[in-house]
């Protein structure tokens, strides 16, 4: 008796980017903006129907720099359905300059195993060598793959498979521009293999809200720079900020005199400590001067371990959404850092608690 083999189901949603963009016929040398939808991608590439059956749902139309928190929240509620319904993977195709932030959103949110890969393109389909089709062919193939499920969102570019945790965006025009500095990729694709070498560590997701349409509250990002006094530190209230991420020079440092201000905001809003390197994990007990790490999380700040500072933006503003409660949300705040971060890495219940 011959089984039926029956092709694994992949939903490509489509949110715009580069991958998608082409000129408008009509008009004389405007630059390109996003145009195709998932269906239009997925056509382009014919080798995708032997790999998958596919569903595309056009999602969003925009550049990356337009979508939101409450976007990615409301995709990721469409991916848990997909999955309910026993879709196998799925593909997001988008802008590449936020899909350092959109993919470690849907690493938090989505609840499903099943994977759910993350691509966009360099050059767009009217430039030589555009890399939009490599990308999809192989997001796909990866997301097919029974042994990429279970870790967590991941970001598939140039041929490299990234965790959405650690991968961040390093070059402006680069093929090659994905990059998990601290980590490095989790896995490669060869002549349409995808090779999973290393496995993270599911990210912990109890403290974190269900996916959905929902209120998010704005959350600070500010970056240390030489001679700044970080007085924009002072007006946060004003303008109606719920949290803060500072991103500090090197291991996590702030000019000294800077550190009563802080100290003053964190007592009131959650701050979560980063460092603007880009690479490594911020320091805990090295520094003892005036506005060292040392200095700075003995007096409230929020440790963002390996996170930059656009992803623990990420992880606060998912942690504030829902009503607010300033002092049970700083508490709780501090706590969820430490969880996942902890959960992240397997000596995570060493006994010194590192
Ligand atoms: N340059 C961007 C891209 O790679 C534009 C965007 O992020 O939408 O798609």
């Amino acid at each position: 008796m011959t089984e039926q083999i029956r092709m694994p189901r992949v939903t490509v949603f489509s949110l715009g980017g580069t991958i998608a963009s082409t000129s408008d016929a009509g008009a004389e040398d405007g630059g390109v903006a996003p145009r195709l939808g998932a269906a239009e991608l997925v056509q382009a590439v014919p080798r995708l129907r032997e790999t998958a059956e596919l569903e595309s749902v056009a999602f969003r139309q925009a550049p990356s720099p337009d979508l939101t928190v409450a976007d990615i929240s409301e995709l990721a509620a469409e991916i848990d359905e997909r999955f309910a319904d026993g879709v196998d993977g799925v593909v997001i195709t988008q802008g590449t300059d936020t899909i350092e932030e959109t993919s470690f959103a849907l690493d938090l949110l989505v609840r499903g195993p099943q994977p759910v890969v993350v691509t966009g393109a360099m050059r767009n389909p009217t430039l030589a060598g555009p890399d939009g089709s490599a990308n999809l062919l192989a997001a796909v193939q990866v997301a097919v793959t029974p042994e990429a499920a279970g870790l967590g969102a991941l970001v598939v570019l140039n041929d490299e498979i990234h965790a959405a945790r650690f991968v961040r965006k390093t070059h402006t025009t680069n093929p090659a521009t994905f990059r998990s500095v601290t980590a490095g990729p989790i896995g490669w694709v060869t002549e349409g293999r995808p090779r999973i070498g290393l496995r993270p560590a599911p990210p912990r997701r109890d403290d974190l809200p269900r996916s959905g349409t929902g209120s998010f509250p704005a959350v600070a990002l500010l970056t240390c720079a030489l001679g700044d006094d970080l007085r924009l530190v002072g007006e946060l209230d004003r303008l109606g900020y719920a949290g803060l991420v500072i991103e500090a020079f090197g291991g996590g440092h702030v000019p000294g005199h800077a550190v009563p201000m802080l100290a003053e905001v964190a007592a009131r809003m959650p701050v979560v400590l980063a460092s603007r390197t880009g690479g490594g994990e911020l320091l805990r007990e090295t520094y003892g001067f005036p506005g060292s790490e040392r200095d700075l999380l003995s007096r409230g700040l929020i440790p963002a371990g390996f996170l930059d500072g656009p992803k623990a933006r990420i992880l606060l503003s998912l942690l504030l959404a829902g009503p607010a409660d300033p002092v049970a949300d700083l508490a709780a705040v501090r706590i969820a850092f430490q969880r996942f971060l902890g959960s992240t890495f397997s000596f995570g219940q060493h006994s010194r608690s590192r």
